[in-house]
């Protein structure tokens, strides 16, 4: 099977109705697929639209819902993390060192907190029983070795660092594609730009949006995975019933060039001044570039198709990171910034529930299950229980879940990585099926290796190969669709137009 867009050919009745393909509803499609249930799985957009592309890109252990006194969520996280670094995928996760640097500003509360953490941190890794190879111990740097990890940070007041290690995504949109590449292989049928208009009581009623036409489809389970819309498919009246209402909050990021932070090899969690357990992180990322996050502000209102971030929020970040960096950074420095929105639950009596830490799984009057909240590292837990629900409340006849052990498309340990001939980046976001990527772009177009593999400029990596990929494999339509989901590069608007005639030349050699 293979992705594709609208709903031309689809089958009218089926054992599962997934809602949504972020990393939730794809991974719910592949957990269904993989238990022998017939599955339909649809976004109105494309896949990973919403809020799995505009993460901080981490394979979390937890230690944030440790802190809060979470031992389950945290172990839970921590689990989750190894089976993504250890078994699904090796090919599109890798550790992560990350430094705080201890400084003579920071009080005697805020080193022993944090070095507290890093050491639970690596108990939780203990417990997950993640290997140390995976994720090595943690440890404490002399100020001359926290400078050698990170030379542009501020070298007045450093008193040394503390190094510990979580997992890093290559890429949170790349992780969606290639669930929902391997949930198609296994006989899912994944449908983009297919809007879902209700949903209840078996029934779905679908708007196929590259033709305008709808069609009504009978499904035994319907699984809600529609991120921080979730309330908007059930309607004003299912939402009320099945208790699902949404208030978003937005997080924010900057993107920086990698030289405005020089010689970063390690993630930076830089101290908000004057608060004892918050940082601001600099995450540096594969593609010459630089992430700066996270601000957590409510987003009142209607939900918009892409969050914007806010000036205040960029004057934030800009200001804690050049507290710890010994340049100070400038709004000139951003060349990009993305936002992204977490769902809270409320309560209806003006409490709420932050689903950031523990998802939740809801099967309502309406006969819909809805799984909400949770983050990346936890998805496919996420679609295991809500699997386990919608399959327990239809009655439906369906195997055991077996995602747990299951490698995702072109995964292999990472000595097999490590011995594949293909280029590097191909490597890092195809793993063992980058020799495919490359086969199918010179089978598809009948160009050379040389012209396949050449990439945009020096600054901007991305090749014809892969851009031909995502049309041939993994359902792109149109430029948006190759330059904002199955690569990255539209998270820099400069490097985006110097890539927008590769991806037409792409969607041209495809045309048939
Ligand atoms: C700023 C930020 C940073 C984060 N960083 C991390 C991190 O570093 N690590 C981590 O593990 N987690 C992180 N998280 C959490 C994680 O990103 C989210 O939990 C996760 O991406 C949510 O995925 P989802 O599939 O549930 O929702 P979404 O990704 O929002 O998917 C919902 C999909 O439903 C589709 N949809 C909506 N309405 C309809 C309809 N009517 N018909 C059909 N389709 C529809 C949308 O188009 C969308 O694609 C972060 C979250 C935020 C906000």
């Amino acid at each position: 099977m293979r992705i594709t867009p609208g709903l031309a050919g689809v089958r009218g009745d089926v054992d599962v109705l997934v809602v949504g393909l972020g990393v939730t509803g794809a991974g719910v499609a592949l957990d269904a697929a993989t238990r022998g249930l017939s599955v339909l799985a649809v976004d109105a957009h494309d896949l990973a639209f919403g809020t799995s592309r505009w993460s901080s890109k981490m394979v979390h252990g937890g230690l944030r819902y440790l802190a809060k006194g979470q031992v389950g969520v945290a172990h839970e996280s921590a689990v989750e993390r190894g089976i993504l670094m250890e078994v699904t995928a090796p090919h599109l996760t890798r550790s992560m060192p990350m430094l705080i640097p201890i400084t003579s500003s920071m009080s005697r509360l805020q080193g022993g907190l944090s070095r507290a953490g890093l050491r639970a941190g690596d108990l939780l890794r203990r417990g997950a029983r993640t290997d140390a190879e995976t994720l090595p111990g943690p440890r404490h740097l002399s100020a001359t070795e926290t400078l050698a990890m990170a030379p542009s940070l501020r070298a007045a007041g450093l008193r040394g660092g503390l190094l510990g290690w979580d997992g890093q995504l290559e890429d949170d949109a790349r992780l969606v594609i290639t669930l929902a590449r391997t949930a198609a292989e296994h006989g899912a049928q994944v449908r983009t730009r297919a809007r879902v208009l209700s949903a209840a009581h078996g029934e779905v009623r679908l708007r196929d949006e590259t033709t305008g036409s709808e069609v009504v489809v009978r499904a035994r389970a319907i699984v809600n995975a529609a991120g921080v819309w979730a309330d908007q498919v059930l309607g004003e009246e299912g939402s009320r019933t099945d208790g699902i209402r949404l208030r978003p909050s937005r997080g924010t990021h900057l993107v920086l060039r990698a030289e405005s932070v020089p010689d970063l090899r390690a993630s930076v969690f830089a101290p908000v001044p004057g608060e004892t357990n918050r940082f601001v992180m600099v995450l540096p990322q594969p593609d010459g570039t630089v992430y700066v996050g996270l601000t957590d502000e409510p987003a009142p209102g209607p939900v918009p198709d892409v969050p914007e971030p806010t000036e205040t929020e960029i004057g934030f970040l800009l200001d804690v990171v050049s507290a710890a960096f010994a340049r100070p950074l400038h709004r000139s420095d951003v060349v990009g910034a993305f936002a992204g929105l977490r769902p809270l639950l409320d309560g209806g009596d003006g409490s709420t529930a932050d689903l950031s830490r523990k998802h939740a799984v809801i099967t309502g009057p309406s006969g819909v299950t809805t799984v909400v909240g949770g983050k990346l590292t936890t998805y496919r837990r996420m679609a295991q229980d809500a699997v386990d629900a919608a399959v327990a409340h239809h009655g439906l006849a369906a195997g055991p879940c077996v995602t747990a052990s299951l490698p995702l498309l072109g995964a292999a340990s990472r000595t097999e990585l490590a011995a594949l001939e293909e280029p590097a980046r191909l490597v890092r976001r195809y793993g063992t099926d980058a020799a495919l990527v490359l086969s199918s772009a010179r089978e598809v177009t009948g160009l050379s290796d040389a012209e396949l593999l050449a990439t945009v400029s020096d600054t901007v990596p991305v090749t014809l190969a892969e851009l031909v990929f995502g049309i041939t494999h993994e359902g792109a339509l149109d430029v948006d669709d190759l330059l904002d989901r199955r690569t990255r590069v539209g998270l820099v608007a400069e490097d985006r137009a110097a890539a927008v005639p590769l991806a037409e030349r792409a969607l041209a050699l495809t045309r048939t």
